[in-house]
């Protein structure tokens, strides 16, 4: 398993780096935002450290533009600041997780595995590459939803994994905290709120009526069930 770690602070490098290699990662460390860029392209990983606060191009940026490239490794942004604004921001720039500084090495291990092993079960859908849901259909290795009337929408990660998960349970009610874990993980800032989010945004895609959902039903109190 690779790990890019891009840190600009030497004794924190220092320690994950350590950390990591003990459990078995093979680690390439970088220390600015153009480096990681360019490791990014030239290299394939399983998961990407990934500082905010880097001279130069910031991790934010690192984050937004390797999604923009395409590049679908999970993304774990490690920060100074616990604001709740730079949480959303990193998230909505394409990060999949987000520890504040001081963490605990026990903590951020676990999530890189945990990340690892998500992002490797969505690989395997690929398997699979196009799957109907509803109205549209997903083609999961492009990750572009096509619509009823033949429109392309490329989907984010969460949006591709949520429909998978749907998907891969038909007839089932999935509780919004199922869904959280499954989608989100161990990362504990989105609230079921962002997951009815989701679903509305979904909905509009692969509902012939979105108001008047058959596909994406609500269960409620409890969360949704995928009605092939
Ligand atoms: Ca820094």
């Amino acid at each position: 398993m690779r790990v890019l770690l891009v840190e600009d602070d030497n004794l924190i490098g220092t320690m994950v780096r350590l950390n990591l290699e003990q459990d078995g990662y093979q680690v390439q460390w970088q220390q600015s935002g153009e480096a990681a860029l360019k490791a990014l392209t030239d290299g394939r990983f399983d998961c990407l450290l990934l500082d905010i606060g880097l001279p130069g191009v910031s991790g934010m940026d690192v984050a937004k533009q390797a999604r923009k490239l395409g590049i679908g490794t999970p993304i774990i942004m490690l920060t100074a600041r616990d604001e709740i604004a730079s949480k959303i921001q990193a998230l909505d720039q394409g990060a999949d997780d987000y520890l504040c500084k001081p963490f605990e090495m026990k903590e951020l291990l676990a999530r890189v595995r945990a990340h690892i092993r998500r992002s490797q079960g969505s690989l395997e859908l690929t398997t699979d590459q196009e799957i109907k849901i509803g109205a549209a259909t997903l083609n999961m290795e492009r990750r572009a939803l096509t619509t009823a009337d033949g429109k392309v929408h490329e989907l984010s990660d969460k949006e591709t994994v949520l429909l998978a998960l749907l998907h891969r349970n038909p007839g089932r009610a999935l509780s919004r905290a199922d869904i959280l874990e499954a989608v989100w993980g161990m990362d504990a800032s989105p609230t079921e709120r962002t997951v009815d989010n989701f679903i509305v945004r979904l909905r509009r895609w692969v509902e012939e009526e979105p108001d008047r959902p058959h596909h994406i039903v609500t269960v409620r109190g409890w969360g949704y069930r995928y009605e092939p």
